[in-house]
């Protein structure tokens, strides 16, 4: 396994240009807040109340900004020095928007799957997408606190249609590609730069939940460049496919665990 890593960090060392992908494994086990504001309670409180059908995925999105989730920006803080200097992009299927907070280039990063940088109408409206209104959150943060009634709150609504808006992620059911579009174009311009020149694919904890994203376009990259390699990193979903076994390291492990353990 030694000798592995060792060969890993030769080529991340010697690659031009190097893809990172993030999944599904990238977050915490266990969320602590830095906040004493009790979100379960609250959304019990509300969740009889029609009225406020619209209120809970701002309180979930609260709770991830005041989540700690110290291990993760850990493993980001070292991502980032591994990829100082380095022509890299990132594309990532969480939804939590931390890597957001993390000294890595956001012009660098892509996530396809949205998360709670922006709203856009339930029904999709015109294909458009909203900033966050930041009254209204720091009204409901007051809400949290016990200071306010949440029936003071107003539902934020599309001008279209009227409807409440959305935050602009996967879970929509009318999802607005719009709000990652033009990232996703930098993305596939930048790879196309990659061709013939020695990358490294660093793929972290990235399962089956969204495999077209970057699973299987990642061994379809490795495969398709010779001086590719591929550094596959998942605590169960670590195999590689025969076309690229002799290009890839599969490592049996948790990827905030192997950034935290191996790169300190
Ligand atoms: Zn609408």
């Amino acid at each position: 396994m030694e000798e592995k890593k060792k060969n890993f960090m030769d080529k991340l060392e010697d690659a031009e240009v190097v893809l990172v992908g993030i999944g599904e494994e990238f977050g915490e086990t266990v969320e602590e807040t830095s906040i004493q504001l009790d979100f379960e309670k609250f959304l019990e409180k509300i969740s009889q109340q029609k009225n406020l059908a619209w209120l809970p995925p701002y309180i979930r999105m609260l709770k991830i900004k005041y989540s700690k989730a110290e291990q993760t920006m850990k493993a980001y803080g070292i991502l980032e020095k591994l990829l100082e200097n380095k022509d890299y992009f990132i594309v990532s299927t969480r939804k939590d928007d931390r890597i957001y907070d993390s000294g890595l280039r956001s012009d660098r990063i892509v996530t396809p799957c949205g998360g709670y940088r922006l709203t856009q109408c339930m029904h999709g409206c015109q294909s458009q997408v909203y900033q966050v209104n930041q009254v209204l959150l720091k009204e409901i943060e007051e809400c949290l606190k016990g200071i306010r009634q949440p029936d003071t709150l107003y539902c934020p609504r599309c001008p279209v249609c009227g409807e409440p808006l959305i935050f602009n992620n996967i879970e929509a059911e009318a999802y607005v590609e719009a709000g990652y579009q033009k990232q996703w174009e930098n993305y596939t311009s930048w790879l196309q730069r990659t061709l013939n020149r020695r990358l490294c694919v660093l793929e972290l904890g990235v399962g089956m939940s969204y495999p077209t994203v970057i699973r299987w376009p990642f061994e379809r990259i490795v495969f398709l460049n010779q001086k590719s390699n591929l550094v596959r990193v998942h605590s169960k979903l670590y195999q590689l496919t025969e076309e690229i076994q002799e290009r890839g390291y599969k490592i049996n492990e948790n990827p905030l665990d192997f950034l935290i353990n191996r790169f300190v």
